[in-house]
């Protein structure tokens, strides 16, 4: 099949190259001219483990496309996907001005039968204005469906190759038919192509975020309960996580959660049930356990280095909002970051991936070591806000070594309390001190 994808940021060139990699031709879209030119040069533009190698392996056989043209891309193309941003608005509420502003667009260029998939995360009603959008200038057959985007972070490519579920969300028997012949080489295991009307397939994504979101901010209270009567959340986290009605996995406290997708997701559906007069107490209070856990590991440091925290230097281990990508977006360690730089501390971060992005956006707020060991020079105390595999087990001599203090403040709970004891490493984690 002929696709178009239009928008080609994490989800746009993951959808892009892995319909390529089942051998459609694929165009993507975007509108940043760079990010364009240096795909269409074979220059990945994100970090995802995996994606590299089949980008280019697509690109090399034309099957993968770039362009800032979307005329060009839509005019063979049987499928137009849209991966465009819903970044929260003012109020909260997802801003829906890029995809109306496509939708809008491609109604001046149709001029035949095309299938419009929605895969940004959109409201409830999207579907429908994204229609009125390109009937605006278009009155021939047409269909708009949703299909929201599962994809996690880190795992995106594994996770579009082999999807828990797809949901589609339309009527129409023509998209369902074309659906089920674009999502077959992806479901071949038996995992459901789930078909609904496009109101509940909207809704089904931000119900599966903020549910999420919910398990970890309830996590997070069972830890701040943890520290206060001396229980282990980790042996908690294991006494509930083996119910099959529980589920071991998202029981993990921490700083917090964030990323592009729950913060914003979490917000708009609270946004969207106020519309229609409804008050989402449980998401109101995620969203509040989660500004306060992002404060945590800050109240830590402060409660340990009474003094306050001028002319402390600290070591960070990790800025990505969780490991395997370079995604910072909302990330918990800028939150801290931001914290400990106003109470007067400097800070020098290591991250295997996300520096490029930080230094964009943080300049010379902080420094940036090659390494993370070189991130420990000069430190008075280690900071560790992502889960980075390479972290896990670590050197603690070198780490004793170069800290001034032998203290560590840990958001993701990577070490084991009696190992640090026995290198006489101070430490502090979630939810078991
Ligand atoms: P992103 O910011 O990484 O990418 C969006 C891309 O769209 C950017 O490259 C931007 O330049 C481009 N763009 C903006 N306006 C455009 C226009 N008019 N024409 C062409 N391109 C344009 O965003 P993302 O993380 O890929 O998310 C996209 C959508 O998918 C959002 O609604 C998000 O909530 C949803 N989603 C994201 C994830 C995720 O893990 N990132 C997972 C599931 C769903």
């Amino acid at each position: 099949m002929k696709i178009a994808v239009i928008g080609t940021g994490y989800v746009g060139l993951v959808t892009g190259t892995c319909f390529a990699e089942t051998g459609n031709v694929v165009t993507c879209v975007d509108i940043d001219k760079l990010k364009v030119s240096k795909l269409s040069n074979g220059q990945i533009t994100i970090y995802e483990p995996g994606l590299e190698k089949i980008f280019l392996r697509n690109l090399k056989e034309n099957r993968l496309n770039f362009t800032s043209d979307l005329k060009d891309a839509i005019c063979d193309a049987q499928i137009i996907f849209l991966a465009l941003p819903t970044p929260p608005d003012a109020d909260g509420s997802a801003d829906l001005k890029y995809v109306l502003g496509v939708a809008e667009t491609i109604g001046k260029l149709l001029t035949s039968y095309k299938i419009i998939i929605n895969k940004s995360t959109v409201p409830v009603g999207t579907a429908e204005k994204v229609r009125k959008a390109i009937e605006l200038n278009y009155d021939g057959d047409f269909d708009v469906i949703s299909n929201p985007e599962f994809l996690r972070e880190g795992v995106a490519v594994e996770d579009f190759m082999k999807p828990d579920r797809v949901v589609i969300g339309t009527k129409s028997v023509k998209a369902i038919d074309v659906m089920n012949q674009l999502y077959a080489p992806f479901v071949r295991q038996g995992n459901p192509v789930i078909f609904m009307d496009e109101k509940s397939a909207e809704l089904t994504k931000y119900a599966a975020n903020s549910f999420l979101a919910t398990k970890i901010s309830f996590m997070n209270e069972i830890s701040q309960l943890c520290e206060r009567l001396g229980a282990d959340v980790d042996s908690v986290r294991k006494g509930i996580g083996s119910d099959d009605r529980i589920g071991k996995r998202f029981l993990f406290p921490g700083i917090g959660y964030g990323g592009s997708c729950f913060p914003k997701d979490v917000q708009a559906l609270i946004k969207s049930a106020s519309e229609v007069e409804y008050d989402f107490e449980i998401l109101k209070s995620v969203e509040k356990v989660n500004a306060i856990q992002k404060r945590h590991l800050v109240s830590k440091i402060l409660k340990y280095y009474k003094r306050g925290l001028r002319d402390l230097h600290f070591a960070l281990w990790g800025i990505a909002f969780k490991p395997n990508t370079d995604d910072i977006r909302d990330a918990p360690a800028l939150s801290i970051i931001n914290e400990l730089c106003e109470l007067g501390a400097t800070i020098t971060a290591y991250d295997p991936e996300a520096m490029p992005n930080a230094k964009i956006l943080l300049g010379d707020k902080i420094g940036f070591a090659n390494n993370q060991y070189e991130a420990l020079k000069d430190a008075d105390a280690l900071i560790v806000a992502t889960e980075w595999s390479e972290f896990r087990t670590p050197d603690f001599n070198r780490i004793i070594d170069s800290l001034k203090d032998k203290v560590i403040f840990d958001g993701r709970n990577l070490y084991n309390s009696s190992t640090l004891k026995q290198h006489d490493i101070e430490y502090f984690s979630i939810g078991r001190d």
